[in-house]
């Protein structure tokens, strides 16, 4: 599998996009700069999106990636998460307030986006992917997931504190090759990312040791204003497991 990195940013500034990332040309995990950093032929090749979370900085491209494809799809892009996602997506953004529905505009059958709940821990087929969720630990309903092809499989944690569910998932994965994950602020603020559901570098140390996990991880969602000083505190770790998830570049797992 082919990953690229779009944005793993915590934040939007000038030269910093928001997480998302695209698999294999076709699938995006999160989507918060997607359709700024994908052109539009891009955008229509996407089947399948993964989202972890409603969070504004996870959705946005799927907002705005929708009003560029309404009426040029060949059938709906599948967005897979777990239930509550799904239903916060319809509630609170595709809810001809924020947005239009565009999972039943012109008709659900020809509309940009159908809806494929998962449940946690059973792996689901889309296309030649499997996909599980697992529940992680974030201020809202938030999933991480684990995706193979048959070959290789890459477990994305999603927006998280410190979790086990997901841990416990990925010892059980035998082709398991990386794993992306987020750390958001500097140690000093452990307070905050504690109450927001974020971690630190002395939890994503912690996370690793505990995951028990022998593969990479790549790290996203440095909080700009923190993004040196988080950085530091990472490499200050010396875990050659761990590895910055850099925008622009593509991973081959
Ligand atoms: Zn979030
Ligand atoms: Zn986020």
């Amino acid at each position: 599998m082919k990953i690229r990195v779009l944005g793993s940013s915590g934040s939007q500034l000038p030269g910093l996009n928001l997480t998302s990332f695209l698999l294999d040309r076709t699938v995006l995990i999160d989507t918060g700069s997607a359709a700024s950093m994908l052109d539009f032929d891009e955008q229509k090749r996407i089947e399948l999106v993964l989202l972890s979370h409603i969070h504004i900085d996870h959705s946005l491209g799927l907002m705005l990636m929708a009003d560029n494809l309404v009426g040029q799809t060949r059938k709906p892009i599948k967005i897979l998460s777990i239930p509550e996602v799904l239903d916060g997506l319809r509630g609170h953004l595709f809810n001809n307030q924020v947005w239009p529905d565009f999972t039943s505009i012109p008709s659900a059958k020809s509309a940009v986006f159908s809806l494929q709940a998962l449940t946690e821990g059973r792996t689901a087929r889309a296309g030649k992917y499997a996909v599980t969720a697992a529940r992680v630990s974030h201020s809202v309903p938030a999933t991480g997931f684990v995706i193979g092809d048959g070959r290789s499989s890459l477990l994305y944690t999603g927006d998280t504190r410190a979790t086990d569910r997901i841990w416990k998932l990925a010892r059980t994965v035998r082709d398991l090759r990386g794993v992306i994950i987020e750390t958001s602020f500097p140690n000093h603020m452990q307070g905050m990312a504690d109450l927001s559901g974020h971690l630190t570098p002395r939890s994503l140390q912690a996370e690793i040791v505990k995951s028990g996990l022998r593969v990479p991880f790549y790290v996203y969602h440095l909080k700009a204003l923190h993004l040196s000083r988080v950085q530091k505190e990472i490499a200050a770790l010396k875990n050659p497991q761990i590895r910055f998830a850099t925008e622009g570049a593509t991973y081959s797992l």
